[in-house]
């Protein structure tokens, strides 16, 4: 496979292909050259220094840092273990009435507030809202991507991490701390 020039890729990050189109990208990679290029340049591009191991969003990454693999904002904000469901550590701006999903849609095209909410999570560090989603009332937060590193690092990348991290969905863990 050609080898990826980090100027294109640059050029697929600032938006000359949609976010969608630049994961399935990174998916179908298979020189790990282009993923560590793309990884350079988010690198270069945020605000603390912990290295990233995955880029969830062009905002938002799992880092190693101090032993642990969090999820951080670009802003060096810290949302916790990567196993757990980020959302439930941002900042959440909830729209159920008319009045305000009508700010976003415009007539026929406006879910009905009856069954649906618009929730922007958002970052607590520097306000950048990270993720919108629209879900029925009462449905927990979808957790977009639970990713297996170490299977990644150690079969895609063929260089495992130096540490190893259960693969497991933690978010329950955290409600259940919540409801003590
Ligand atoms: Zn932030």
């Amino acid at each position: 496979m050609a080898e990826f020039h980090k100027a294109d890729i640059e050029k697929l990050i600032d938006g000359v292909l949609p976010w969608p189109a630049t994961q399935d990208m990174l998916k179908s990679a298979k020189d790990t050259d282009r993923f560590d290029k793309y990884v350079e340049i988010m690198q270069s591009r945020v605000d603390f220094d912990d290295p990233i191991l995955l880029p969830l969003t062009p905002m938002l990454f799992i880092v190693a840092a101090g032993g642990e693999r969090v999820v951080k904002c670009h802003c060096g904000h810290a949302f916790g273990d990567y196993r757990i469901n980020w959302k439930l550590s941002a900042l959440i701006h909830v729209r159920d009435d008319e009045a305000s999903i009508s700010e976003i849609y415009k007539g026929r095209e406006m879910p009905d507030p009856a069954w649906v909410q618009i929730r922007e999570y958002i970052c607590g560090g520097c306000g950048t809202q990270l993720e919108v989603e629209a879900v029925p009332r009462g449905c927990p937060p979808d957790f977009d991507f639970l990713p297996d590193l170490d299977t990644f690092y150690a079969e895609w990348l063929g260089r495992p991490l130096p540490d190893t991290a259960t693969y497991e969905d933690k978010t329950l863990e955290l409600i259940a701390e919540w409801s003590n």
